[in-house]
Parts: C-alpha cells; structure tokens; sequence
C-alpha cells in the first residue's frame, strides 16, 4: 500500500464519489500506519500494515470528503 497506488487511482479516474457520482479528483493528509509486534522470543512478528487518507472529491458545488482507511472502497471495479 503506498500513496502512489492512491495517486495513480485518482489520475486513472478509477475512485468514484459516493456523492455525486464523479471520479474523486483529490486527496490530502496521506499517512502510512504500520506496526510491528514481536511476541519476545524473537523468532515471530505480527505486522499490521495500512494508510489512511482523505478523498476530496473536488467536482464543482461538490463538498464530499473522507477520512478513511479503506480508499479500495471507493475503485469503480
Ligand atoms: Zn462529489
């Protein structure tokens, strides 16, 4: 999961408003959120790894936006 996955989607037009039905033209406050936890014998790890952003949708009167870790939601197919 990177933010040029989430760029490319938006130059591709492929995330989609839930408002007004068109292609969402913008994002800010892209963050990686990763953490590792090791059980303390050393040997395993658990990693958790995602992002969160915020989808603006930026077509006209249009004021969608959303704070969200699943921006997959939101890909036309
Ligand atoms: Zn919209």
């Amino acid at each position: 999961m990177s933010v040029e996955r989430i760029k490319t989607a938006i130059a591709n037009k492929k995330l989609r408003c839930p408002h007004c039905g068109e292609p969402i033209l913008n994002y800010e406050k892209y963050v990686d959120t990763a953490d590792s936890v090791w059980d303390g014998a050393g040997d395993t790890s658990v990693e958790f790894s995602g992002c969160k952003v915020t989808l603006v949708c930026g077509n006209g009167s249009c004021d969608w936006k959303e704070r969200t870790e699943y921006w997959q939601n939101f890909a036309d197919d």
